[in-house]
């Protein structure tokens, strides 16, 4: 049985202080009195602190790209006191296709195109023209999205927390959730920083998402981690150009970018994994250099930095935004997959509006986020 008498107390207890706990945190502590948790000895050290960094509307299909460009306007217009540096620097991206993909490449531009106007396609000259490297051999042309950027996720990731601290909230690191009880009224959470009583639950806690809903007595999602890998070095033969933007192939096997004189490449690999502090995986460092090497003429001398880390998915793609259909205090905000930085802003005002019970916010229905398409309830498993 827990003690009656609770280390803290809060109305909202935030599993995970990742980008969606921080962020989710950020906009619930102007209502509530938040603590956020967090396993690790520092906020961000899993997914979160891993990404390549990118934020594209081009990216993700269409149950992402609403909460993209629903996110647009917090990182272009940065809020007064979030941060003293820009979140967001210019970068455009180029979604490459071959003369086999020719015809598919133009159904997904139109289909961009119509909610996204920037969107247009560049045929092969056009794409060189931008990026010398590209080998012209299989290149037909490119979807061009224009309005990419990079994202300062460290910046992003602070001002959030800074903005939960200013609104009162607390973060507790070390604080590895090992019990979650729910009561008559709200919940009663162990962690490795003491006992913590709660009214409401937010599940922020990625890749762990389904055993934090387990802990609860509450029937997972389905939760599928993936490792994707990350490496960066720097040519010899070629020097890099800093406006470059972001390559992407058509079938999504492999991207790089520029970042500050190297490049930043990726597989884009999806092998399942449970939740843990994954590393990268030589085959895949093996296979990205192998695909760079076929797609572009740069060369890979040395590998200055590899890593992987865990891009979480519900059964169907699209993130977990919602009261539990048992437990309407616990709210579920996972399955960010690998766009969990791009959606942060939109993300937080939706997880913060199914928390409160509230109507979406017109930053959110006017980009056609709809709160059902992210509802938990679209998952119906029998306990386990
Ligand atoms: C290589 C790579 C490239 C990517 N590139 C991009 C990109 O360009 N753009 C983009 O938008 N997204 C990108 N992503 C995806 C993005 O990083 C994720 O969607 C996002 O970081 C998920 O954030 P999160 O807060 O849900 O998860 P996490 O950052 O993993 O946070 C979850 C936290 O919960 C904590 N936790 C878990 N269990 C417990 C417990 N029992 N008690 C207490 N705490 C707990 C964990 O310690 C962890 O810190 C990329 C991911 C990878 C791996």
């Amino acid at each position: 049985m827990p003690r009656l008498h609770p280390d803290h107390r809060c109305d909202i207890l935030v599993i995970g202080a990742g980008i969606a706990g921080a962020s989710a945190a950020a906009a619930l502590s102007s209502d509530a009195d938040v603590i956020v948790i967090e396993a690790e000895d520092q906020p961000g050290y899993h997914t979160t602190g891993r990404s390549a960094a990118f934020y594209a509307e081009s990216y993700g299909g269409p149950l992402i790209q609403p909460l993209t460009s629903a996110s647009k306007d917090f990182y272009l217009h940065t809020p007064a006191g979030f941060a003293d540096v820009p979140l967001v620097h210019d970068r455009g991206c180029l979604h490459l296709y071959s003369a086999r993909n020719k015809a598919k490449a133009k159904a997904r531009a139109e289909a961009l195109a119509a909610r996204l106007p920037a969107i247009t396609r560049l045929c092969a000259d056009e794409v060189l023209a931008r990026v010398p490297v590209l080998r012209p051999q299989a290149l037909a042309g490119a979807i061009w999205d224009p309005d990419c950027r990079d994202l300062d996720v460290a910046t992003i990731h602070q001002g959030y927390l800074r903005q939960m601290r200013r609104h009162g909230g607390r973060l507790i690191c070390d604080a590895r959730l090992s019990s979650l009880s729910r009561q008559p009224k709200g919940f009663y959470a162990q962690t490795g920083q003491g006992t913590i009583a709660a009214s409401m639950v937010i599940n922020a806690a990625g890749a762990w998402g389904d055993e934090v809903a387990r802990m609860a007595g509450l029937s997972p999602i389905g939760l599928s981690p993936k490792r994707r890998t990350a490496l960066v070095f720097k040519p010899e033969k070629t020097a890099v150009m800093d406006d470059w933007p972001l390559v992407i192939d058509f079938a999504e096997t492999i991207y790089f970018k520029p970042e500050q004189g190297r490049i930043l490449a990726s597989p884009a690999d999806e092998t399942p994994m449970p939740p843990c502090d994954v590393q990268p995986d030589e085959m895949d460092i093996a296979l990205t250099i192998d695909r760079l090497e076929k797609l572009s003429t740069l060369d890979v001398p040395k590998i200055l930095n590899r890593w992987a880390g865990l891009r979480s998915f519900a059964p169907d793609r699209a993130p977990v935004v919602g009261p539990d259909g048992d437990c309407g205090d616990f709210i579920w905000c996972v399955g960010q997959g690998g766009y969990g930085i791009q959606t942060a802003p939109a993300m937080a005002a939706l997880t913060k509006a199914r928390a409160l019970g509230r109507d979406l916010p017109d930053g959110l229905a006017g980009h056609d986020v709809r709160a059902a398409c992210y509802d938990p309830a679209r998952f119906r498993h029998p306990k386990l």
